[in-house]
C-alpha cells in the first residue's frame, strides 16, 4: 500500500522538477522544499551486528539504528560492487563501478578529485556540503564545502586530522571526535540551504578498539559461534582455501589486544590495562591451543568488534536528536550503511573482499518522513552504486549520464519498478597484499552465484545455489543439474560487462598487480 501522507512536498519536488512543471507548487511563490541528507557511513560494519538485521546470534543492541529502520526502511539486499573500503567510497561518491571511477584497490589507487560526483552536483546545486571522518581515497576531497578527514585509516585513539587541508591533533575517541566535528558544523550551517553532511567513522575498522568507557561493554559474555567458524572449504577451489584472513592464523596481537594501541595517554592506558591486563594474564595462563584457542580469539573480537559499535550507535543517536531538536527530521534524508559488509568468525574469517554474502551485503537502513513507509523492509538488489542517484533524485536533480546506478526513490516509496535489476555484477581486484583473496569477478542474483576466479595460480569457476546452500559451502559448478541456471548465468554475466562497459581484459593494468581475467564465459552452446 502506497504510503503518500506528505509525500508530495518532498518527493513531489523531485519528480516536479523532472517534469519541469509547477503545479501544485504553482500557487506558491517560495522555493520547494528540497530534503537535508544525512549519510551516516561506518567502515566494516557487519548487518550481522546491527540488531535490526535480527542475527540469530543476537550479537548486540544497536538501539539508534534500529530507530532509523524502525522510523523507515531497512534494505534486505544492499549489495557493493567490489567490497574493499576505498572502492565503495569511489562508487558511493561517483555512481560507477572500479573500472570507470578507476579506484580499483587500496594499495595504490589514488581517486581523481576532478570527476563528477552527487556531492559536487549538489554543491553547484545550491547545497552546503560536508563530509568528516574516514575518507581514504588518498587525494584530497572535491565538492565539499567542509572536509575535516582522517589521514588513511586513521587512528582510534587521539587521531591527527585534516581540516580543510590543515594537520590538527585531537584528543580523544575517534568515533566521538567525528561525531562532535558534525554536530559543530551542523550547527554554525547556513540555515537558509539544506546540507548533506557525510559524517563517516572509522569504526568498526581493524583493529577494533573500542572506547574506554564500552571496555567490558559485554560483561564478559560468551558469544554463540557461527556454525562455519571450523569450516574447511572442503566444496570450494584454492583460493578460499588459501587466503590469508582467517581468525585462527591472520590476527596479530594488536587485532587481539595483547599489546595495546600506542596512540592512547597514559590516562587512557591505565583505563585499557584495567580491563585488558587482568584477561590477558588468565589467557596467557591457559596456554590455549587447537580450536580452544580459535574460540579464545573468536570471543576477543567479538568483545572489541561490537564495543566499537557501541560508540557508533551513541553516534546515531546524538544526530538523530540534533535533527530532532532542531525540528529537521521532517526534511531529512537520514541514511546508515556501511562501506560493505564483513566476516563476524563465519567459515573461519574476519574481514571482507569476497563475493560472497557476508562481504557482499552491506547493511543499509533510510529513513525519509513522508516517503518512506515506516517500518519497510525491501528485498530488492539495490546498490551503493544508486545512492549518487538517489540523492540527485532526491534533490530534484537529474543525474549526469554515465552513472551506472539506479536512483532509490521509487523503491523507497514502496513502488519499485517493474523492471528493477534482478542481477548484479562484481569484481573485486587487490592482490596479494593484504589477505591474499585472489581476484574474481561474477554475477549475482537473489538466489544463485556464478563466479570466476583467475589469477597465476588460480583459473576455475564456481556456481552456488543460496536457496539449498544458504552459507555457500558447494559449489555446484559444472553439475548437470544445474546446466541450464549456468548457461542463463554465463548469459547474464556477458550481458552486464557490455551493459556495465567493462573492458574484456579488466583490469587494463589496473594496478600493475591485479592479474588479467584469462577467460571471459565461452559463449553458450
Ligand atoms: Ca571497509
Amino acid at each position: 500500500m502506497p504510503f503518500d501522507r506528505p509525500a508530495r512536498r518532498r518527493v513531489g519536488w523531485g519528480l516536479l522538477a523532472l517534469a519541469g512543471t509547477a503545479c501544485g507548487a504553482g500557487a506558491l511563490a517560495a522555493e520547494p522544499v528540497r530534503p537535508n541528507i544525512v549519510f551516516i557511513f561506518s567502515d566494516d560494519h557487519a548487518y550481522q551486528a546491527i540488531s535490526a538485521y535480527n542475527d540469530p546470534r543476537q550479537l548486540l543492541a544497536t538501539p539508534n539504528i534500529d530507530r532509523i529502520a524502525r522510523e523507515g526502511m531497512r534494505f534486505e539486499r544492499c549489495v557493493v560492487p567490489n567490497s574493499i573500503c576505498g572502492p565503495s567510497r569511489a562508487t558511493v561518491l561517483t555512481g560507477k563501478y572500479s573500472h570507470l571511477n578507476g579506484f580499483y584497490n587500496n594499495s595504490n589507487s589514488r581517486f581523481d578529485g576532478a570527476q563528477t560526483t552527487f556531492p559536487k552536483l549538489l554543491q553547484g546545486a545550491g547545497y552546503q556540503t560536508a563530509v568528516v571522518g574516514k575518507w581514504h581515497l588518498v587525494s584530497e576531497p572535491t565538492g565539499f564545502d567542509y572536509w575535516h578527514i582522517l589521514p588513511g585509516q586513521g587512528v582510534y585513539y587521539n587521531p591527527p586530522m585534516i581540516d580543510n587541508g590543515r594537520q590538527v591533533q585531537h584528543q580523544g575517541y575517534t568515533t566521538d571526535i567525528i561525531t562532535d566535528l558534525s554536530l559543530d558544523w551542523l550547527k554554525g550551517r547556513d540555515k537558509s540551504k539544506p546540507f548533506l553532511l557525510m559524517c563517516q567513522h572509522k569504526a568498526p575498522h581493524r583493529e577494533w578498539e573500542p572506547a574506554l568507557r564500552h571496555l567490558g561493554h559485554d560483561q564478559d559474555r560468551v558469544y554463540p559461534e557461527p556454525p562455519t567458524l571450523f569450516d574447511d572449504y572442503a566444496g570450494r577451489g584454492l583460493a578460499e582455501r588459501d587466503q590469508k584472513m582467517t581468525i585462527a592464523e591472520t590476527m596479530t596481537e594488536k587485532d587481539l589486544k595483547l599489546v595495546p594501541p600506542p596512540q592512547l595517554s597514559a590516562e587512557q592506558r591505565q583505563a585499557w590495562d584495567a580491563y585488558y591486563e587482568p584477561r590477558n594474564r588468565k589467557f596467557r595462563e591457559a596456554q590455549l591451543t587447537g580450536q580452544d584457542l580459535i574460540r579464545w580469539k573468536y570471543q576477543r573480537y567479538m568483545h572489541d568488534y561490537l564495543g566499537t559499535i557501541k560508540a557508533v550507535d551513541e553516534s546515531v543517536g546524538r544526530l538523530l536528536e540534533y535533527l530532532d531538536q532542531e525540528g529537521l527530521a521532517e526534511n531529512t534524508l537520514v541514511v546508515y550503511c556501511a562501506d560493505q559488509g564483513f566476516y563476524l568468525g563465519e567459515h573461519g574469517w574476519f574481514d571482507k573482499r569476497w563475493i560472497f554474502e557476508e562481504s557482499l551485503r552491506t547493511p543499509l537502513v533510510v529513513r525519509w518522513p513522508g516517503v518512506v513507509r515506516p517500518g519497510s523492509v525491501n528485498a530488492d538488489l539495490v546498490s551503493n552504486v544508486d545512492f549518487a542517484q538517489t540523492f540527485l533524485a532526491a534533490a530534484g536533480l537529474e543525474a549526469p549520464g554515465g552513472m551506472q546506478g539506479r536512483s532509490l526513490v521509487p523503491v523507497l516509496q514502496g513502488q519499485t519498478p517493474a523492471d528493477w535489476r534482478k542481477s548484479f555484477y562484481y569484481h573485486y581486484y587487490e592482490f596479494p597484499v593484504p589477505h591474499h583473496v585472489r581476484p574474481h569477478y561474477g554475477v549475482v542474483t537473489n538466489r544463485h552465484k556464478l563466479v570466476h576466479f583467475y589469477g597465476p595460480d588460480v583459473d576455475y569457476w564456481e556456481l552456488f545455489d543460496l536457496e539449498s546452500d544458504s552459507r555457500e559451502l558447494k559449489s555446484v559448478y559444472g553439475d548437470p543439474a544445474y546446466a541450464e541456471v549456468q548457461r542463463e548465468l554465463e548469459a547474464e554475466l556477458r550481458r552486464l560487462r557490455s551493459e556495465l562497459k567493462v573492458p574484456d581484459d579488466d583490469p587494463p593494468g589496473a594496478s600493475g598487480r591485479p592479474p588479467q581475467p584469462r577467460r571471459i564465459p565461452k559463449p553458450a552452446a
